[in-house]
């Protein structure tokens, strides 16, 4: 007996290497697993119904998209009927996953919120995330230069969280789904809509055609798994090992029928629609392939690129630094002159900020910083040049402002501090002050310290004077 048992595996051994992984797939369940899907008969799946190519309910209900292709072999291996649960949007295929309405997310990411009721497998698609916009908006190599624009994220995404904090200069606002995000970009609601690539492209065919384009690409991709309800380790471990199963070819056999166009039947397109789309998907292939072949290029270009950012920033608030506020101001003063702009200055620095740091500590002390950093961001233009100029110092250079612009600026910078609550724990809180200086480039003014000296004097006197406060230079 135990020697047929051994002949019997080396054989199974032996065809699995000779026919590859897709036989090995039939005995790759345990004991345990196979019980438990013995007993479980029905697996109930929440999907994102608004989220082609990769799923979506058809007019009759069916299950559709990529998911559901790699879902269809699951079942089969599997030999348990999976359903999917019919939901209008992701937010309420969210809600019914916490309250135990469905066993799994078909394709999702594994946040710290979903956690607490989800474990994920690992990922079985890795999608790169793109930003549309209108078709007049330059192609940007870096999504991080944007900076207070709004950009819409479909609510209850993943890379919504990582995105308002990987890039707190950007605007995230919620939208429905898919459409209503690109409808918004369309009608200047908003500046940009993220989402993946291949789902930006699917609607721009149907719905956008030339109105709206592919503007740029995030550096991190968005890698999808399915998520198990986590009182179920069983089921964790027999999706794991199904998607460890499928192999390279059939996933490229699933991706390479989504990539083709696809066509609503009954509907009828113009001839000019059409060639309007196969350039637009050659456009995006074109983009992809010149992106493969240029990698050595564009490698260097970052590397480039994050010298520079390095070079020319704070990396505390990633505001600019010194030596780059001396290069552009002095720019900016010869344009000054020659155009005969205005050009002004405020000088900013943080109030009693040594007692910050004594009373609450140096992590305190630089959230202050930090904080005041994104408060100066947000509330000045594209522009204007905000910088770190040493500890709790900092300037602000406004292109083509007068006094009066930026005594407003100043003036409700200091309200807004004023009015910010820095939370140390749960018993104590505080608020801190700013004292500002402001001067405005003469036309006698050389170099841009001979208005810095001003700002600064006038800054002196609002110390002097008691402190949380704006004072103009005056001779
Ligand atoms: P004043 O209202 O006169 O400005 O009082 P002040 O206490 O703010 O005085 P001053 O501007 O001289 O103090 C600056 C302090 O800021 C001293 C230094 O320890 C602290 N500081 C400088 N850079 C940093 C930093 O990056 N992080 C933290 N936590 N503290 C810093
Ligand atoms: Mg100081
Ligand atoms: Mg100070």
């Amino acid at each position: 007996m135990k020697y047929i048992r051994l002949l019997f595996l080396s054989l199974s051994i032996f065809v699995t290497t000779l026919y590859g992984s897709e036989l090995h797939l039939k005995n790759k369940f345990t004991t345990q697993e196979k019980a438990y899907l013995r007993n479980k008969k029905v697996i109930t799946m929440c999907i994102d119904p608004n989220w082609m190519p990769f799923e979506s309910f058809d007019k009759h209900g069916n299950y559709i998209g990529m998911t559901a292709d790699y879902f269809k072999i699951f079942q089969k291996e599997m030999g348990i009927l999976i359903e999917p649960l019919y939901t209008k949007s992701w937010t309420e295929s969210l809600a019914a996953a916490k309250s135990r309405k469905c066993d799994i997310f078909s394709l999702a990411m594994a946040t710290e919120d979903r956690k607490k009721y989800m474990n994920f497998t690992s990922a079985y698609l890795s999608i790169p995330l793109v930003i549309a916009t209108k078709t007049d908006v330059a192609f940007m190599d870096d999504i991080k230069y944007l900076k207070n624009e709004k950009i819409g994220i479909t609510k209850g995404y993943a890379f919504d969280e990582i995105i308002r904090k990987k890039y707190p200069n950007i605007e995230v606002v919620d939208v429905e789904n898919l459409n209503d995000g690109l409808q918004k970009v369309a009608n200047g609601e908003l500046f940009g809509f993220v989402g993946t690539l291949a789902s930006v492209g699917y609607a721009f065919q149907r719905n956008f055609v030339g109105e709206l384009k592919i503007a740029g690409k995030f550096s991190e991709k968005w890698e999808l798994g399915i998520g198990v309800r986590n009182d179920a380790p069983l089921l964790l471990s027999i999706f794991e090992k199904e998607i460890q199963g499928v192999s390279t070819e059939r996933k490229q056999r699933i991706l390479n029928k989504y990539l083709a166009i696809k066509y609503e039947k009954g509907t009828d397109y113009t001839l000019l629609i059409k060639v309007m789309i196969g350039v637009f998907i050659i456009g995006l292939f074109g983009l992809y392939h010149n992106r493969k072949l240029s990698k050595i290029n564009k490698e260097l270009h970052i590397l480039k690129n994050a010298l520079e950012e390095q070079a020319n920033h704070d990396p505390m608030t990633n505001l600019y630094n010194r030596r780059y506020f001396h290069n552009i101001a002095t720019y900016l003063l010869n344009l000054a002159h020659r155009e005969k702009h205005n050009l002004s200055v405020i000088m900013i620095d943080i109030d009693f900020f040594k007692k910050v740091n004594d009373t609450y500590g140096h992590t305190i002390g630089d959230e202050v910083i930090k904080k005041l950093a994104l408060i100066m961001l947000e509330n000045t233009r594209k522009s204007d040049i905000v910088a770190r100029f040493g500890g709790e110092e900092f300037v602000i250079l406004l292109p083509k402002t007068d006094l009066e612009g930026a005594l407003n600026i100043a003036n409700k910078l200091k309200v807004i501090v004023e009015n910010e609550i820095i939370v140390v724990d749960k018993r104590r809180s505080f608020s801190f002050t700013i004292s500002l200086g402001i001067s405005k480039v003469l036309s006698s003014d050389a170099e841009i310290d001979d208005a810095l000296n001003r700002a600064d004097k006038a800054l002196y006197r609002a110390k002097e004077s008691g402190r949380n406060r704006v004072v103009l230079y005056e001779e």
